[in-house]
């Protein structure tokens, strides 16, 4: 006896709930409007595919802000450590960061998504390229695992926002996350300094202080330090950096006052207080006094943040109180959304993944229940 399952969207939210349902009995089959699947994925492979992070569990779920009671149970059910030795199941080496983050030690998401495509094979899974949701539920169940907003080229187009609202679902308004915020640089510092990194500095917006890295970019900053604090920067204009955040301001003074002899003010700076050129330059740029209180404390007016097209992620999708604990639709029963298609939000650091493929485990192990608890429900001929 088997039932059907139809998922649409072949990203790492989708391929897992198929690998679940394939392995507990169900006949899968997966679709994906793009003519290969997990585009994104591949994509976060060039940045060296950051699947998870090894922290304690405790502060990793603080990361998904006021998501994390939604997120909490499924993460604890499929953590870490799981997704780590599910990686290594695949003949997938990790490794842990300096940071704390996790990588496949090959660094790039192909040979994974290659081994994980042979093994939903292997059970079974049909995968269906250059397949359009029309929108409507054929098989027993549906897992919607269509992603979210950013980077529409690569399949997330949230194309499919229109037809869950046509079901008086309510999705939220799709906005950029770990993004890029925009500033106006002078032609000086924009044509100088673009690319540069500005390492082991603070940054405060909102009342929220970050530590990390951030690099200059043409339109502004971006980094993981500026992407922390995107939720604070869409709701504030003001930016404060601290260049030098492991020094007090008063071990910052002692240094400066120390005598400044035939060297230039750059090359002072740059010995006495640890100052790369271009946090020189960006104290120069904001107008800031070249003091320990300008170096603690420089601000800078954000104008806006990068576009949907270039941002990691998006904040917004279907609303939280759609879906139960399991994850399925209150209004549509037998339907799933897991996934970036659901309205929480993350950092990077491998907290975006990690959800996609806790909540895909999740919503597939209920799915799986589901139909196990109840095996005198109505069942389509397996495909
Ligand atoms: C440049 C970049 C780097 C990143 N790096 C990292 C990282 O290092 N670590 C990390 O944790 N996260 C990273 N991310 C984020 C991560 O890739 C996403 O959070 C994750 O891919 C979302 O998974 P998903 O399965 O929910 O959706 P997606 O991966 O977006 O997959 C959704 C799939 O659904 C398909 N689809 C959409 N609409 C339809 C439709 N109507 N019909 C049929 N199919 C449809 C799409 O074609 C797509 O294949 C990165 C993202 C980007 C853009």
């Amino acid at each position: 006896m088997s039932f059907s399952v139809d998922i649409v969207g072949a990203g790492p939210a989708g391929l897992m709930a198929a690998e679940v349902l394939a392995r507990g009995g169900a006949a899968v089959r997966v679709m994906d409007q793009m003519p290969s699947p997990a585009r994104k994925f591949l994509m976060a492979g060039r940045g060296g595919l950051n699947l998870t992070h090894s922290e304690p569990l405790d502060r990793f779920l603080d990361r998904y802000g006021e998501a994390r009671s939604f997120l909490e149970p499924a993460i604890r059910a499929f953590p870490p450590e799981a997704l780590i030795a599910w990686c290594n199941g695949l003949g997938i080496e990790t490794f842990v960061g300096s940071s704390g983050r996790v990588f496949p030690k090959a660094m790039k998401a192909s040979p994974l998504l290659r081994a994980w495509l042979r093994r939903l094979d292997g059970l079974g899974v049909k995968l269906e390229l250059k397949t359009d949701w029309t929108g409507d539920k054929e098989a027993d169940a549906m897992i919607l695992a269509m992603g979210g907003a950013s980077w529409p080229r690569l399949g997330s187009d949230a194309g499919w926002a229109q037809m869950l609202r046509r079901r008086g679902i309510d999705v939220s308004e799709f906005i950029p996350a770990n993004c890029g915020v925009t500033i106006d640089w002078s032609d000086f510092f924009m044509e100088r300094f673009a690319g540069e990194p500005l390492k082991r500095i603070a940054m405060t917006s909102g009342g929220r202080a970050v530590r990390g890295e951030a690099v200059v970019t043409r339109r502004g900053l971006e980094g993981g330090v500026v992407y922390a604090l995107g939720p604070q920067l869409r709701e504030t204009a003001e930016l404060t950096l601290d260049l030098r955040p492991d020094l007090t301001s008063a071990q910052l003074e002692a240094r400066l006052t120390r005598p400044k002899g035939k060297a230039s003010l750059s090359n002072f700076l740059r010995k006495t207080a640890g100052l790369s050129p271009v946090a020189i330059a960006l104290l120069r740029e904001a107008g800031a006094p070249m003091t320990a209180a300008g170096i603690k404390s420089l601000n800078l007016t954000v104008t806006g943040t990068d576009s949907l097209a270039r941002a990691i992620s998006s904040a917004g999708g279907v609303a939280l109180g759609e879906v139960d604990r399991n994850f399925e639709l209150t209004a549509w029963p037998d339907v799933y959304v897991v996934g970036e298609m659901l309205d929480w939000e993350a950092p990077t650091g491998g907290y975006l993944l990690q959800a996609c493929f806790s909540t895909a485990v999740a919503a597939a192990k209920a799915c799986l229940a589901g139909f196990q608890a109840a095996p005198g429900r109505p069942q389509s001929v397996p495909r």
